[in-house]
């Protein structure tokens, strides 16, 4: 494979651009890769720079559930691009939008829309802080709700693939303010919450995680967690940035049963543009800014391109059939490769909920931050190289998920197991 284009972009970009990047896993650095610079995508296939082309089973890392360039809502930004790119005033396109995801949600009454997941946790845990009037947020090891400093402790994919801890520049005096629990520890979060349940505000947590790689609620995990809040007066906040949209129209919450005060959004909601969301009970959303005291603002928030993007998107996720037909598809590719698995003696582990699912190389079940920390980073290294080397574009960490779309073809699917099958024998060699 030739990528002597890539790799002289790539020597360009850092000169201007920190480690040639502007997101750090994107540096491939733990997979010893340099990153491929991409021309074109469309349906499920990359187009790299040097001509080369992938399956794509990164999608964004989440946004294209629909596959690139998707013919309706490239259209529908082109006519929104037409009439202007941002007026800093309401648009009719945002009450569209937002009466969709209120619709599609189960708990969400109102929403606002801003920029980024990061933004959507980041004000989530302001507006609960904010009408509690407590100062602690619980998260849980190996989840990850963006870059703001409240959250970044044990913070899944971007850090552990780095080796960092946390951040420098993160002060302890935030950060004291976050308490990290265990995955799937129901006690942890009964302790933590005994103890200083009075102080703390909100428990925010992935419904399923996707940033120590996909990690699936234990039975009775999310509902304990729904019991437990409420008793002690704690927001729950659901950070469905990925799930939302990706695991039924109406998210985790609706395919668990379980309704959280506060949910977040991203990725899909924008259909590919940056978008973030977070929404709730209109009675905690009241009090944000311009009605209730609790500040958050953007100049480009509700943006109409964005907006188009992501009605255009949730349109055809409305399609009949949608999410049985894509969940169901991958759901057997999943079974397929623990077969191939099976077939090279090779100790994996294949947690997949939906269209999400992550090929951990270790031998015991991944349940939590712990578990996930056990896979061999260094065969998943090979693996990467191996996969890219075929034309498979999967996900430069160990601890992220695979995405499949409405755009992959048996084909593309048929290609990943058998690609995996012969990385597999190589790497059982
Ligand atoms: N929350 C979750 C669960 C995420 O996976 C991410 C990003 O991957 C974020 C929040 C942050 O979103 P963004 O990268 O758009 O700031």
């Amino acid at each position: 494979m030739k990528i002597a284009q890539s790799e002289k972009m790539f020597e360009q970009a850092a000169k201007v651009i920190p480690g040639g990047v502007n997101s750090p896993v994107r540096a491939c650095r733990s997979v010893g890769c340099t990153p491929l610079f991409i021309e074109r995508a469309e349906g499920a296939t990359l187009y790299d720079v040097d001509g080369n082309s992938y399956v794509d089973f990164v999608c964004s890392w989440g946004p294209m559930i629909l596959g690139h360039s998707h013919p309706q809502v490239v259209a529908a930004i082109r006519a929104a691009a037409g009439g202007g790119t941002s007026f800093g005033a309401p648009t009719p396109a945002e009450i569209t939008l937002a009466e969709m995801v209120v619709e599609a949600v189960p708990s969400v009454e109102k929403v606002r829309f801003v920029n980024s997941g990061t933004e959507a946790t980041m004000s989530a845990i302001r507006l609960a802080r904010g009408v509690t009037g407590r100062k602690k947020v619980v998260k849980f090891d190996g989840c990850y709700h963006g870059h703001a400093d409240s959250f970044l402790i044990k913070a899944g994919s971007g850090l552990l693939t780095l080796g960092i801890p946390g951040s420098p520049g993160v002060p302890e005096d935030i950060v004291k303010n976050t308490i990290s629990l265990p995955y799937n520890d129901v006690n942890a979060v009964t302790q933590a919450l005994d103890d200083e349940g009075h102080d703390v505000a909100c428990v925010i947590i992935e419904p399923v995680a996707g940033n120590m790689g996909c990690v699936l609620p234990a039975p009775g995990f999310l509902a304990e967690l729904r019991r437990l809040t409420a008793e002690r007066g704690v927001l729950l906040i659901f950070d469905e940035v990925i799930t939302g949209f990706r695991l039924a129209y109406g998210g985790a919450q609706e395919l668990f049963g379980i309704s959280p005060d506060l949910t977040c959004l991203g990725k899909i909601i924008g259909g590919g543009l940056p978008v973030g969301a977070y929404g709730g009970k209109a009675e905690i959303m009241d009090s944000i800014a311009p009605d209730g005291p609790v500040y958050q603002a953007g100049t480009l928030s509700g943006n109409p391109l964005a907006m188009a993007a992501g009605i255009a998107t949730l349109r055809q996720l409305q399609q009949p059939g949608f999410y049985q037909e894509l969940n169901d598809r991958a759901t057997r590719c999943a079974e397929r490769l623990r077969e191939v698995a099976k077939r090279c003696g090779l100790p994996v582990q294949i947690n997949g909920i939906g269209s999400m699912m992550t090929l951990f190389f270790c031998s015991d079940p991944v349940t939590d931050f712990t578990s996930a920390m056990r896979a061999d980073t260094g065969l998943y290294a090979k693996h990467y190289r191996n996969m890219l080397s075929q034309g498979i574009y999967l996900a430069p960490s160990q601890f992220e998920v695979a995405f499949i779309s409405a755009a992959h073809t048996p084909h593309d699917l048929e290609k990943l197991e058998k690609m995996t099958e012969w990385s597999f024998k190589n790497l059982a060699d």
